[in-house]
């Protein structure tokens, strides 16, 4: 592939380049070729290919490149942010499948922060082996975007709690082997996020019914449950009974740098771009019309500005200054320009391009047929484009309401 040049690339210093290079060696010797061609999105493999993943992830582990900005203590590699980010960028450009984003890029954050010593020992070596899968247990039926309007209860009994409710649209659900959810601990008082707690729940615990979702893609990777009286030990409390919403608050924080997505739009805008010109002077040459070409141009740009948001992000996050509306900024820009890149793909690539990746005909392995299907959700997933942009409006802009 030959794609562009960044103008802007992370710690662009001799050390910073020896290892991409050293990244995209490994990667050529282990990435098996099922994920260097379809660069499947890991939440929405099929069971066998999710095992494939999980053994191509240990062995990556084993590299120090899994988790490679945890400490060494948990299973870390103990690096800086920026080595993070350059992994990160070459791994998912490459295709390979990181699975277990909920435990690695959410709820690890989390415990990194607010975690007891022992929850920190039991489950960061596990998730740093890839071996507890988890799922994000926040929406409900009745409560999505107005998220503190939840009704599942965590009741008090002895050194236990009692879970009772529903969760719902769990990506991973039915993969998954924990889930970290939020329950009610006390009735809304003066403001609604407080008395909201945050649990770690084994899904194998009695009283817990799953039920796949089979989303518009095909795939049933989504899962609802249902909780009936179910008996979580106190010590899987997160942070203090009540304090949930702020715990719950910095794992969407930790969701929005997008440094994956960027990397990823550029590696698709680099696979249409080669395919337009594999086709220049020949019948249907998409190139022979100016606005795919200036539609290409203006993707090429915008991919140039969501890396740099992006590194913004991480950068603030090494720094601990993240800014109230930036994650907002960069997960609202990533969802938008990842719909239409790929809705670009879909129009330039024809009918054929509409092919589902299970299709002999399909082209480009369906990045720009189920890519633009699921691209739609991500406008939707971790908070809905239009949150977001309620977050800009009173976060950076202080609109008042
Ligand atoms: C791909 C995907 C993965 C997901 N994974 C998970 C997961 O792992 N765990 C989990 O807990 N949840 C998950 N979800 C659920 C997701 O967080 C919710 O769907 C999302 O927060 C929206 O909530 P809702 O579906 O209840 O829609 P609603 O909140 O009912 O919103 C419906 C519409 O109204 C708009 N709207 C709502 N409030 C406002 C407002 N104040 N201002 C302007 N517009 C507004 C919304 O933008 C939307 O267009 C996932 C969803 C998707 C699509």
């Amino acid at each position: 592939m030959s794609g562009l040049t960044p103008i802007v690339r992370f710690g662009d210093d001799a050390a910073t380049r020896s290892l991409r290079h050293s990244v995209r060696e490994w990667l050529e010797e282990w990435l098996p070729d099922e994920f260097r061609a379809t660069a499947a999105n890991p939440d929405y493999l099929p069971r066998d290919a999710h095992e494939r993943a999980v053994e191509f992830c240990r062995r990556l582990h084993e590299q120090g490149w899994f988790v490679p900005q945890w400490p060494a203590e948990y299973g870390g590699g103990g690096r800086g942010v920026v080595e993070q980010v350059v992994i990160r960028e070459e791994l998912a450009y490459a295709g390979a499948p990181l699975v277990n984003t909920n435990g690695v890029n959410m709820l690890a954050p989390v415990l990194f922060r607010y975690g007891t010593p022992e929850q920190k020992e039991e489950h960061l070596p596990l998730i740093a082996r890839s071996e507890r899968m988890w799922a994000q247990g926040y929406s409900e039926p009745e409560a999505g975007s107005d998220l503190a309007s939840l009704k599942m209860t965590a009741r008090r009994d002895g050194d236990h709690y009692v879970l009772q409710g529903q969760k719902t649209w769990t990506s991973n659900g039915v993969l998954a082997d924990w889930i970290f959810v939020l329950a009610r601990t006390s009735p809304v008082g003066k403001s609604r996020r407080e008395g909201i707690s945050f649990f770690l729940v084994d899904l194998e615990t009695p009283g817990i019914t799953r039920r796949p979702i089979r989303s518009m893609t095909g795939y049933a990777t989504f899962a609802e449950e249902f909780f009936d009286e179910v008996r979580v030990p106190a010590t899987h409390l997160v942070g203090a009974e009540g304090d949930g919403w702020r715990v719950a608050k910095s794992l969407l924080d930790a969701e929005r740098s997008n440094v994956t997505r960027a990397a990823q739009a550029q590696r698709f805008l680099d696979e249409l771009v080669e395919w337009c010109r594999a086709r220049r002077g020949r019948p249907n040459d998409p190139l022979a019309d100016p606005m795919n070409r200036a539609a290409l141009a203006r993707a090429a740009e915008k991919t140039e500005v969501g890396r740099a948001l992006s590194y913004r992000v991480a950068q603030n996050q090494a720094q601990g200054t993240l800014d109230a509306a930036l994650p907002s900024l960069s997960k609202l820009y990533h969802a938008e320009f990842t719909a239409e890149l790929r809705a670009l793909g879909a129009q330039i690539l024809g009918p054929a391009g509409q092919l589902m990746p299970d299709d002999p005909d399909a082209l480009l392995h369906g990045h720009f047929s189920d890519g633009l299907l699921l691209s739609l959700l991500h406008r939707i997933g971790g908070g809905t484009s239009e949150i977001q942009r309620d977050v800009i409006a009173t976060a950076a802009l202080a609109l008042p309401r």
